[in-house]
């Protein structure tokens, strides 16, 4: 085995599995560089072809990625799509198998860990727990060798920055998740790290902890401006914060873009259907007239909006449940008879406070899944209206 595979940490190497080593690891060495290491501005962290593989397994296919300073990417997608395998490697924790990544003109991936300098934060938070909360964030500089009277004005910064002043003496075990996760991010934004890596960081947090961390998140990422790369499978979580999301799947990058553009224009089904397009029916396409097409089948008539590719008989729509608008039926004979309206019958209504999420069942036995703020009743009689530029028509998979 290489030297540098030796970082592969037993079965499934993670950042989680390997922090106090790894930290303790990376703050020795950069005791003897620290100098050098303070933030440096760089203007690309560019990422080309960086790919990972395990045996037989492609963790990682061919990410190419060029970040700019200050922006905030999320790696989203579905467990086992390789977002903490890119993580990883980021960090240094992995060696590529293809690949490589610079900072402006340097190459960093040959570098260990402690050479990057990058900040990270984990889903587990990895505090030491036998150090109180200032301890826990000056660590990194004590080791680096900062004078304490430097330490002690950035550790009360970095605090300040995430509002944990009052809990400074207190050890970990005596801190809420939310503020631990505080501490953890205090911990990494103290040592000034020209990007900062965070593993789903909110995943441990109740739901309404994970709300007000996220908004915490995205503030000291506006008072500090520096370079976030965030892993998550959650899309609400990479929406609100990301500048840039990129969407993997099976190791392989299914779309980059800004979270207005993967929302609303998801560029494949499988994006799509990442991105809550829930409602996704195979139909028979007539026709294509510029960028709409016309479909039709299992007793309903669909004009949407025409992907890329279209050249089947067949095509999948794809709509999400909120952009479905609901109304009470009439039966009328009209609208069953309407494109982009469908008559049914709600099945199942959950509440969700804001709205009711719909399950409603056409006659045809297509079931269709609608958000609405109007109250519905399970049995009702209803009317779906789908706005055109709203169904996305795709070929089959
Ligand atoms: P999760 O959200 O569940 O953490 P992920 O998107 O972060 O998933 P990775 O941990 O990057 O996914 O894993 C990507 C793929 O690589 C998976 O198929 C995983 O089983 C495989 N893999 C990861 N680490 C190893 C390893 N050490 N040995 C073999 N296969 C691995």
């Amino acid at each position: 085995m290489k030297k540098s595979e030796q970082r592969n940490y037993g079965e499934r190497p993670s950042i989680f599995s390997v922090v106090p080593a790894e930290l303790t690891n990376a703050i020795e060495g950069q005791k003897k560089s620290f100098a050098a290491q303070r933030h440096q501005a760089f203007r690309e962290l560019r990422l080309q072809r960086v790919t990972r593989s395990f045996g037989n397994t492609i963790a990682l296919n061919g990410l190419d990625l060029t970040i700019r300073s200050g922006e905030f990417i999320a790696l989203l997608g579905p467990s086992g799509c390789g977002k903490s395998t890119a993580l990883n490697c980021l960090a240094g924790l992995l060696p590529l198998t293809e690949g490589s990544i610079s900072l402006d003109q340097q190459r960093i991936d040959q570098l260990p860990p402690e050479r990057r300098g990058f900040g990270m934060v984990f889903q587990n938070y990895a505090l030491f727990p036998h150090m109180t909360v200032r301890r826990n964030v000056g660590f990194g500089l004590l080791m680096r060798g900062i004078p304490r009277k430097e330490i002690r004005r950035r550790v009360d910064a970095a605090l300040e920055l995430v509002q944990l002043q009052a809990h400074a003496h207190k050890l970990p075990g005596r801190l809420s998740g939310g503020q631990q996760q505080r501490v953890a991010i205090a911990r990494a934004i103290v040592i000034e790290p020209p990007v900062i890596l965070m593993d789903e960081p909110l995943s441990n947090l109740d739901a309404k902890l994970r709300l007000e961390m996220r908004a915490e998140i995205k503030r000291i990422h506006r008072d500090l401006q520096r370079t976030t790369i965030y892993v998550t499978h959650d899309q609400d979580e990479a929406l609100s914060l990301a500048d840039r999301i990129v969407v993997l799947n099976d190791g392989r990058t299914l779309q980059i873009g800004s979270p207005e553009e993967i929302y609303a224009k998801p560029v494949s089904l499988q994006v799509a259907r990442f991105m809550g397009y829930r409602n996704i029916f195979e139909l028979t396409l007539e026709r294509v007239e510029g960028d709409r097409a016309f479909l039709e089948g299992s007793g309903i008539q669909m004009e949407g909006v025409a992907q890329e590719g279209l050249s089947s008989r067949r095509a999948v729509i794809a709509v999400r449940p909120d952009d479905i608008v609901v109304d009470a039926s009439a039966n009328n004979v009209m609208d069953a008879a309407t494109r982009n309206v469908i008559l049914g019958q709600a099945e199942i209504v959950e509440y969700g406070g804001r709205d009711y999420l719909v399950d409603v069942s056409t006659e045809s036995g297509l079931l269709f899944h609608a958000r609405t703020p109007r109250r519905v009743a399970a049995g009702e009689r209803l009317r779906l209206t789908i706005p055109t530029e709203r169904v996305l028509v795709f070929s089959p998979e």
